[in-house]
């Protein structure tokens, strides 16, 4: 029997790596998929069935509100909401500009404030919902180069846990997934070396995969299986943040 039978799920940021995996396996198991991605041609490879494609920039409420309505307008509803859009880049602290650090917050924080600020509504009328944002193990531990990364992740981590707060009396259920480093388009040209030297660190000893991330946002989905997680951050992260 498969996990997501007959459930609606919007994946936003589905054009490529762990937003893509999940989107992937919510098909396996069952689900129809709105796969939504600054790039919608990006999304349509990975389309099956009644599953469809569309374009958002996370950036813009317009855009945002334009996406929602046009998924409830095809499948009348939205069981399962996936935030995995975001941007990732590296600047010193004493060198950030304050443009460096809006830019970030607008993707990586205000971009799901605004898919969960137009989807939630939605669900709550229903009285049914998950919501899963994907954050980073960096959010907890911190990184040089990533004082507005990481700022923006642990904002994701406090949005969801008061999220939960306020939206689980309408059985709506928002969890955080905080992934370790996976090896996806959002590294860049990183070297062999640096790979190597990254991953010795790590007490698994290795980075990820999208497909070791993916069953998380299946189980946080799914019934019996995520019914008790609420505000709850996850850490598939090979053991870097225990
Ligand atoms: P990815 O392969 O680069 O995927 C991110 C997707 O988000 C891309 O398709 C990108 O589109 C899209 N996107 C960027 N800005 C957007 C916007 N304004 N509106 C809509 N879509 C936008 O990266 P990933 O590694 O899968 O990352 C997914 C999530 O996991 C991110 O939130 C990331 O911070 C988090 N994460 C990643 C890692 C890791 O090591 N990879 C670790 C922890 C957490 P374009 O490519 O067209 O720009």
């Amino acid at each position: 029997m498969s996990k997501l039978t007959s459930k609606v799920a919007l994946v936003i940021g589905a054009g490529s790596g762990i937003g893509r995996a999940i989107a992937d396996l919510y098909q396996t198991e069952g689900a129809t998929v709105a796969l939504a991605d600054l790039n919608e041609k990006a999304c349509t490879k990975t389309v099956r069935g009644d599953s469809s494609s569309y374009s958002v920039d996370v950036t813009s409420s317009d855009s945002v509100q334009a996406l929602v309505a046009a998924v409830i307008k095809r499948y009348g509803r939205i069981d399962i909401l996936v935030n995995s859009a975001g941007i990732l880049n590296e600047c010193p602290f004493l060198e950030m500009t304050p443009e460096t650090f809006d830019n970030m917050l607008t993707v990586n924080l205000r971009g799901i404030f605004l898919t969960c600020r137009y989807v939630a509504p939605h669900m709550v009328e229903r009285k049914a919902g998950r919501i899963i944002n994907i954050a980073s193990q960096l959010a907890l531990k911190g990184g040089v180069g990533m004082a507005h990364y990481t700022a923006a992740k642990a904002g994701v981590i406090g949005l969801t846990r008061t999220m939960a707060l306020e939206l689980a009396p309408h059985n709506v259920l928002p969890n955080v997934i905080a992934p370790g480093p996976i090896m996806t388009p959002m590294l860049g040209d990183v070297s062999d070396d640096w790979v190597k030297e990254k991953e010795a660190a790590l007490p698994l000893g290795r980075f990820g995969t999208v497909a070791e991330i993916a069953p998380t946002a299946v189980m946080l989905a799914a019934s019996p299986d995520g019914d008790l997680y609420l505000g709850q951050t996850l850490g598939p992260n090979s053991g870097d943040v225990m």
